[in-house]
């Protein structure tokens, strides 16, 4: 599996329906929604992974697996 913010080497973690989890050894741990992931895909779009990884640190100090959806997801211009 690979990250979906970064696309380096991540571990799939089994989730609830609609999302997909991953564990990446740069990125961390997150949820990312499915319907995101299509958008994205669907428009060519990829993250900006140092601010979305800065956002993931900020986020862990709210709840340990943040999760990401379109109002989260911040993209690379
Ligand atoms: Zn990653």
């Amino acid at each position: 599996m690979s990250c979906l913010i970064c696309a380096g080497q991540a571990e799939s973690v089994e989730c609830a329906s609609g999302w997909e989890e991953r564990r990446c050894s740069v990125c961390g741990w997150y949820r990312m929604s499915q319907s995101l992931i299509l958008a994205m895909m669907e428009e060519g779009q990829i993250f900006d992974t140092e601010r979305m990884r800065a956002w993931l640190v900020c986020r862990r100090q709210l709840m340990p697996i943040p999760t990401i959806d379109a109002s989260q997801a911040i993209l690379a211009p």
